[in-house]
């Protein structure tokens, strides 16, 4: 199975983005509200690539 969320977001670590401090929130909040789409979308690509979301830490609030 394809995930090309997963597939962005290995070229973005590739690249160096700071995943810590990039998300698209429909929220728009300081943080992830890891409920909206594009926060599930975003943990579910990191979770294909097994790796952690270094912004989690910003969700548990
Ligand atoms: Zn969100």
């Amino acid at each position: 199975m394809t995930n090309s969320k997963s597939e962005i977001v290995k070229i973005g670590l590739d690249l160096g983005v700071n995943y810590a401090e990039t998300w698209n929130c429909y929220r728009g909040k300081d943080t992830p509200c890891g409920v909206c789409p594009s926060c599930v979308e975003r943990r579910t690509a990191f979770a294909a690539l097994k790796i952690s979301d270094p912004a989690a830490e910003r969700m548990r609030d």
